[in-house]
């Protein structure tokens, strides 16, 4: 079941101080999940992965990535450019290579995260419970960032029993709204950004209608689209 959840699940909240992060421990999710637990097992690594077809990647992202890393404390956010997804159409997806591109352009010199390509390098369908079980390790906790539209489809995903003991869910809340909470089995942390109405299609949209995307995405991302003639 999802529903919002803004603090509805708080509990001991008074009692709990958060040794790992500065969420305040103000649900019980995140008591569970992100902080005390994790700390006291002796989690030494903590690392946020944004997935995403990054077709093309765009301003929405950047914020997303670093509103995760800076409120998550992690040691490193990983944007995972998936190879083939297999929930899109494959006429609309630019390369790979590109995808992969433009996302290094993008987040080039951005402290902390970086951009991996292990989901380009495998072989066949792209599932995010390979990629997770890949970056799975004892001392490690990974935060998988989702915004409420994955977080909406996350119970259809291949494996999802697997992939909920391997990550929590950091959610994208809008600032000054609820967090959408995934099914009971998901432990998740909200993560709030300013609300940035920018996705890739939009922007393939308005490549295609000539339109200009200027401040959609980083201008090296935006020079790379026209020179590569990618979305006409
Ligand atoms: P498309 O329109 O092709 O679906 P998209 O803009 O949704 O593209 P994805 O690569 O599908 O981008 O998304 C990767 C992740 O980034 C997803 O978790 C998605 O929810 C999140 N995301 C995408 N756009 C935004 C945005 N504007 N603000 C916050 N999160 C976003
Ligand atoms: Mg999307």
């Amino acid at each position: 079941m999802l529903g919002a959840s803004a603090g509805a699940e708080a509990r001991d909240a008074d009692t709990y101080e958060c040794r790992y992060t500065d969420c305040g421990g103000q649900s019980s999710r995140c008591i569970e999940s992100c902080s005390q637990t994790a700390y006291d097992r002796g989690v030494t690594e903590r690392i946020a992965i944004l997935g995403g077809t990054f077709n093309p990647v765009h301003n929405g992202h950047l914020v997303a990535a670093s509103s995760a890393h800076e409120q998550l404390g992690c040691d490193r956010t990983l944007v995972m450019v998936a190879g083939e997804p297999w929930q899109k159409r494959a006429s609309e997806v630019a390369p790979a290579a590109q995808r992969l591109e433009m996302a290094q352009l993008a987040f080039a010199g951005v402290h902390g995260i970086e951009v991996s390509d292990i989901e380009v390098r495998r072989e066949g369908a792209t599932y995010t419970v390979d990629t997770a079980a890949a970056l799975a390790g004892p001392n490690r906790e990974l935060l998988l960032v989702l915004g409420s539209d994955a977080i909406l489809g996350l119970e259809s995903w291949t494996r999802a029993s697997d992939l909920a003991k391997l990550v929590t869910i950091a959610a994208l809340t809008r600032n000054g709204e609820g967090s959408l909470v995934p099914h009971k089995r998901w432990s998740s942390v909200p993560v709030t950004m300013p609300r940035l109405d920018i996705s890739s299609t939009e922007i393939r949209q308005r490549v295609a209608l000539r339109q200009s995307i200027v401040g959609l995405a980083p201008p090296a991302v935006c020079e790379f689209i026209e020179s590569r003639h990618l979305y006409l």
